[in-house]
């Protein structure tokens, strides 16, 4: 039986460890998951690579793919534009790969809209402080763009519901366990096993008027 691929999208407060914690998922299970690399407008922060972390467009190059429709979602987050491109999307989830989208929330709805049989993440951090001193020790936004962020957060936070999972980063590697056997678990959900059952109840018949 082929193996379907899920659409999962993880979500949560700038600075909770979203991009540490996916890097240490795929670190460790290369083959389950692919992580789709967004559009964005944002400037690369130091030790970012275009193409790796993120496609860095600009403000004309990033509404070209809007007009041609070559995204499945765009939102605008703190002054820029911040998308999923389809193509590997599409791609990775016909070879029966699980992909991760690592969207802000405006965005996830829209996926799940779309995509009703999504899969949708909130990681938040163990406190709001830690939030906060996470954001600092990063070091790589000024304290404006940092209490943007944190206000942004606020906002999210009352979306938080609309999720099927809330994962709390406090210990990175038991994190990252907790979120593969959660995907792992959502694999034998029987809603995503439809194909399977029909051909068991179908052999099952056929089995019988054998006799
Ligand atoms: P996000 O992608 O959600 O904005 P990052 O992955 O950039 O967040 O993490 C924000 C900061 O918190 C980074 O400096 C990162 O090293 C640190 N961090 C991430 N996860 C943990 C954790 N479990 N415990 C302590 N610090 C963490
Ligand atoms: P950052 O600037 O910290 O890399 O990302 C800011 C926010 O944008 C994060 O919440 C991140 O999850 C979100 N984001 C990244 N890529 C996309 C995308 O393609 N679409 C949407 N809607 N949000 C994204």
């Amino acid at each position: 039986m082929e193996k379907q691929g899920i659409l999962i999208v993880v979500s949560g407060f700038s600075g909770s460890g979203k991009g540490t914690l996916m890097k240490a998922l795929l670190q460790k299970y290369p083959q389950n998951y692919a992580l789709s690399i967004s559009a964005t407008t944002r400037a690369p922060r130091e030790g970012e690579q275009d193409g790796r972390e993120y496609f860095f467009k600009t403000k004309e190059e990033f509404e070209k793919m809007i007009a041609k429709n070559e995204l499945i979602e765009y939102a605008k987050y703190v002054e820029n534009y911040y998308g999923t491109p389809r193509e590997y999307v599409e791609k990775k989830l016909s070879e029966g790969m699980d992909v991760i989208l690592e969207i802000e929330i405006q965005g996830a709805l829209k996926v799940k809209k779309a995509f009703p049989d999504t899969l949708l993440l909130f990681v938040t951090p163990p406190t709001a402080v830690e939030l906060k001193s996470r954001l600092v020790g990063r070091g790589t936004e000024t304290m404006d763009v940092i209490e943007s962020r944190l206000s942004r957060a606020c906002e999210e936070a009352q979306g938080m519901d609309s999720y099927d999972y809330l994962i709390v980063n406090d210990d990175l590697d038991a994190c990252v366990e907790e979120m593969h056997s959660i995907i792992q678990g959502e694999h034998h959900r029987s809603f995503r096993n439809r194909k399977f059952m029909e051909k068991i109840k179908e052999d099952l018949e056929n089995l019988k008027g054998e006799d």
